[in-house]
């Protein structure tokens, strides 16, 4: 008897080490993944800190606001909701990959001084503080988000404008416009164009600037689109990634 209770303690030392190890393993496979985690967590963030001091500063501009509605879609809805509805979407998306972005409104609003008067003085006002904005930041990248607008209806798709007042605008430009036809609008077979100072921020802005003309809301079909939550959210999407990409490719080291 005592033998056969020797072995029945046996087993029961046995069965609570056997117990005692798989734990162990458990709590050392915890440990490590844990480990692994938060480690890989800190080597990212200390990386996106380290690189964000070198990399531009996101400055999205929604076009018009307020008073100014902008272009406005065949059922009338103005551009200056899509605008900002786009930029806001854009600048979550930016600001979740490290990035620090500015917004020259991020409500609807002209952002002239108060005091001025009469909608002429006041629109001029609003983009003389949005260059200001946009020339306050020694290293920045623009990007003016717009609708367009034609008595055709029949013209759509995304066409992105730039001056040559920085060297980088027109590849800025050729990427975002790429970005388009990559994402969303296969069809698209719209060139960037040079502009003159008949748009004002793209000709004084002292930085790589675009301005993106989404698409028509002349066009029902786009138009109906452009209001479409889900392919706003597209066209942020693509804009965001056009945005790295040209940061990517010339501020990197
Ligand atoms: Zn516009």
């Amino acid at each position: 008897m005592k033998n056969v209770g020797d072995m029945r303690d046996m087993k029961k030392l046995y069965r609570k080490l056997r117990q005692f190890a798989v734990l162990t393993a458990v709590v050392a496979l915890v440990v490590v993944a844990f480990s692994l985690i938060s480690g890989g967590n800190k080597s990212v963030r200390s990386d996106a800190e380290s690189s964000a001091d070198d990399l531009p500063v996101v400055i999205l501009d929604p076009g018009h606001g307020g008073m100014d509605g902008g272009c406005v879609a065949v059922n009338g809805v103005p551009e200056k909701g899509i605008n900002l509805t786009i930029a806001t979407e854009v600048r979550d998306i930016l600001s979740s990959l490290g990035y620090q972005v500015v917004m020259t409104r991020d409500r609807d609003i002209s952002i002239h001084d108060s005091g001025v008067e009469g909608v002429g003085n006041q629109k001029k006002s609003d983009m003389d503080n949005r260059l200001a904005i946009i020339n306050s930041y020694e290293k920045a990248v623009a990007v003016s988000i717009h609708q367009n607008q034609f008595t055709d209806p029949k013209f759509c798709g995304a066409q992105m404008f730039y001056s040559n007042s920085d060297p980088l605008s027109a590849r800025f430009a050729q990427i975002m416009q790429e970005k388009f036809v990559t994402n969303i609008q296969p069809e698209n077979t719209r060139e960037t164009k040079q502009v003159g100072d008949e748009l004002f921020l793209l000709y004084y802005s002292n930085c790589p600037m675009i301005m993106s003309e989404c698409g028509f809301l002349s066009n029902p079909e786009e138009s109906e689109k452009l209001q479409n939550e889900q392919y706003q959210k597209q066209v942020a999407f693509t804009i965001a990634m056009g945005i790295v990409d040209f940061i990517n490719e010339n501020y990197q080291a």
